[in-house]
């Protein structure tokens, strides 16, 4: 420990060498000065730290009272002669530390030490407290001190600049005026003008010798401006956060051997997890169909650094594929070691499954092509035979005895042709005859109908949005698609079941995404729901193809959805299935919604007044030379008189040849060499009142009315009936004869 450093003031030698030799003599650990005269001493006590001064009472130029006043707070210790006692009572009254009687018996030198130390224990203590209170005076954190019950006893500079209060404001207010708490953390605490700022609070607690509580230090940081940073901070983190989350691209970081060692949500969402930490817990590589896959990325990482537009199906968790683009970037460490994989991953299913789509639609179209090419034929020979065995029939009494069988020939001669009709309805070569429905009340119509003839164990459900306005379609049609899928509904419940018929009004921009040649504003949703048997994904995939059925024979044609799909097309519908083995089924057809054209398609332009009936010649235009034969004999039949090509040039020469006499055209439209059309149309400039009518087994919609416009007189679809086509013949020549009276 230092040196005690001591004042002695004694104007006596003798005392003074005395004093010096006790302390030598006991080794006392003191430093001291000695001086005769108060003068003296108030220059080493200005000019010295000094810890304790020891004072004779009575001095040449003065006494140790006036010492008192010169000892600038050093403790001071008295030494009086005995029977002096009053006088220093008087001199602890001027502030004077103690006394020590010089007592002859006992030597006061003995006593003096333990005194002093006390003296200089306390002047240190002293000292050093105010240090302490200077100090704290001056930190820039507030520091106040309070009483046991809170009272602010101490404040400092720092303190009343920040909370705004002077010392004698705050100084003996209780420490809640500014928010205090008595405990440490961060609080809120508030400016004398009510403003709140944080603080830091930290706080000691001062206790006396007993041990009880004296006072508490606290030290008051002010902290707004970490806490504004670190709230600037929080919410730029979680604006990034939010961008790293709802970006549509996933983001994942794994090591060399697979594992994920970050993702976010959008990786997780790709891949079917809950959660990017769900995702975390999996290998990236459980995620490839083959981990060899994973092997060769790594090999191209090490190649290359990077992988750009990898295209790759992956799969999900749940073991479905999901076709992805990857972006991936290898970090190497400096001898060349892959030693971290991180990747970009958009999903691609969408895309690839508008492909697959795209690619089923085509090999429809030219399933399509070839069904309606045979069904063309087909028609034809129907034609032929149903003509002739109406011939025979009427010609020959000895078939008469035959009815059953000629009966029976005509009525499958009807059946196919209804196979045709079902054909050429799938393969768009049907005449499709746009009006304006109501979608609502065709289903309601078709529910009633069907809930009388459905087997009762069915339950049928209505849904129809109110909302749905009228829109253009062929009637018969949709009628035709809706009953297909009834009747579908019916087969897959034969224990009975709910089935549900729903019309809804959709938005284009809704299916867009899913159709991109959803161009327009409006769709009809109309939806069949049943909770029959379902169907797994073989027949899923098949089951829009003509004749696909996985009925018995007889039960099912395959054509029902081959129709539906047809129906769908002509429209430039949408028609889209979800099916649960066991669960049941539901078809949503969308059919566009469009207003009804100003001017009605079946109009007819009427300019044929003043034409002139030429009389009973008919020219008979047909290549399939039985049919040809046919409708020829038929017409003799009648008394007409006939003429007939079996190709558009050979009509078209005839016509130039006959044209006064021909009084009537019936052609067909697929011709060889010209086809009906243009037949129609040079005829029409060799006479532009020639009187044509046409036969087709599918008639474009848009070229039927550009033929009716053209001045056509009929169209007929094929297969017609005898009878059919002699009533037209009749008629139109009739019509004529009509408008010249
Ligand atoms: P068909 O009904 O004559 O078999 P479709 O073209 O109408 O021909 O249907 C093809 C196949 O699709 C059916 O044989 C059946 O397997 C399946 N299918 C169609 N609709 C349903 C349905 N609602 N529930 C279960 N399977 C269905
Ligand atoms: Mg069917």
């Amino acid at each position: 420990m230092d040196l005690i450093r001591i004042l002695l003031i004694e104007d006596d030698i003798v005392d003074q060498l005395a004093f010096k030799r006790h302390v030598e003599r006991e080794k006392l650990p003191y430093r001291f000065d000695a001086v005769k005269s108060l003068a003296e001493a108030k220059r080493i006590i200005a000019a010295e730290t000094l810890d304790v001064i020891v004072s004779d009472y009575n001095l040449g130029d003065g006494t140790a009272i006036d010492a008192c006043e010169i000892s600038k707070g050093v403790p001071l210790i008295i030494i009086t002669g005995a029977g002096n006692e009053e006088i220093a009572i008087k001199a602890l009254k001027s502030g004077a530390y103690d006394y020590i009687i010089k007592d002859p018996e006992r030597n006061y030198l003995k006593v003096l030490p333990l005194t002093v130390q006390k003296a200089a224990n306390s002047c240190r203590a002293d000292r050093q407290m105010k240090m302490l209170l200077h100090a704290i005076m001056h930190i820039s954190d507030s520091v106040y001190i309070t009483n046991v019950d809170g009272t602010i006893r101490f404040a400092n500079a720092s303190f009343c600049r920040t909370y705004q209060y002077t010392s004698e404001e705050i100084l003996g207010r209780p420490s809640s005026i500014i928010g205090d708490d008595h405990a440490d953390g961060e609080y809120l605490h508030h400016r004398k003008d009510g403003a709140e700022f944080f603080v830091s609070l930290s706080k000691s607690i001062i206790r006396d010798s007993d041990g009880d509580v004296n006072a508490v230090v606290t030290v008051a940081r002010d902290i707004t401006e970490h806490k504004r940073a670190e709230e600037a901070l929080r919410s730029s983190e979680e604006k990034y956060r939010k961008f790293f989350d709802e970006d549509l691209a996933g983001a994942f970081v794994c090591t060399p051997d697979g594992k994920l060692v970050s993702c976010n949500p959008s990786f997780a969402r790709i891949f079917g997890f809950d959660s990017a930490d769900e995702a975390l817990s999996y290998n990236f590589i459980a995620l490839f169909p083959k981990s060899r896959q994973f092997t060769e990325i790594k090999d191209l990482l090490r190649l290359n650094g990077k992988l750009e537009h990898h295209e790759i199906q992956l799969r999900r968790r749940d073991g479905s594929p999901v076709f992805v683009i990857q972006n991936i970037i290898g970090k190497m460490d400096a001898s060349g070691r892959l030693i971290e994989i991180r990747g970009y991953i958009f999903d691609n299913t969408r895309h690839k499954l508008l492909e697959e789509q795209l690619r089923q639609a085509q090999k429809m179209e030219s399933i399509g092509t070839l069904a309606g090419g045979i069904a063309h034929d087909f028609n034809n020979i129907l034609g032929i035979i149903l003509g002739h065995v109406h011939i025979l029939y009427k010609g020959d009494p000895a078939m008469v005895q035959k009815a059953n069988s000629i009966d029976s020939i005509s009525r499958a001669v009807q059946r196919g042709a209804k196979l045709v009709k079902q054909i050429l309805t799938f393969a768009r070569r049907n005449e499709v005859v746009f009006e304006s429905i109501n979608i609502n009340a065709l289903v309601e119509e078709l529910k009633k109908m069907l809930a009388e003839t459905f087997p009762k164990m069915i339950e049928f459900s209505l849904k129809l949005d109110p909302a749905l306005p009228t829109t253009v379609a062929d009637a018969n049609q949709v009628h035709q698609a809706l009953l297909n899928l009834c009747v579908n509904a019916r087969d897959a419940m034969p224990n009975g079941g709910k089935l549900l018929m729903e019309t809804e009004l959709v938005r284009g921009i809704f299916l867009r995404e899913r159709y991109p040649d959803a161009h327009e504003h409006l769709y009809a949703c109309l939806r069949v729901q049943d909770t029959g048997e379902g169907m797994p994904p073989d027949v899923l995939n098949r089951m829009f193809e003509p004749f696909f059925t996985t009925k018995d024979i007889g039960r099912g044609t395959g054509l029902g959805l081959a129709v539906v799909y047809g129906v769908i097309k002509s429209h430039k519908g949408f028609v889209e299935v979800s099916s649960q083995i066991g669960q049941g089924t539901t078809f949503t057809m969308y059919f566009p919604i469009r207003e009804a054209e100003k001017e009605d398609m079946k109009t007819m332009e009427n300019d044929l007044a003043g034409e002139s009936a030429a009389g009973g010649t008919i020219l008979v235009v047909e290549d399939e030379p039985m049919l040809l034969e046919l409708v020829q004999g038929l017409l003799e039949a009648q008394g007409y008189k006939v003429l007939s090509a079996v190709d558009g040039l050979e009509a078209v020469e005839l016509y130039a040849r006959h044209k006064d006499e021909i009084g009537l055209v019936l052609t067909d439209l697929g011709l060889p060499k010209l086809d009906g059309w243009e037949v129609f149309q040079r005829m029409k400039e060799i006479n532009p009142k020639a009187k044509v009518i046409i036969a087709s087994g599918y008639v474009d919609p848009a070229l039927r009315q550009n033929l009716l416009n053209a001045g056509a007189r009929d169209l007929v679809q094929k297969p017609y009936m005898p009878q059919e086509i002699l009533t037209r013949v009749r008629q139109t020549i009739e019509e004529d004869a009509a408008v010249m009276n």
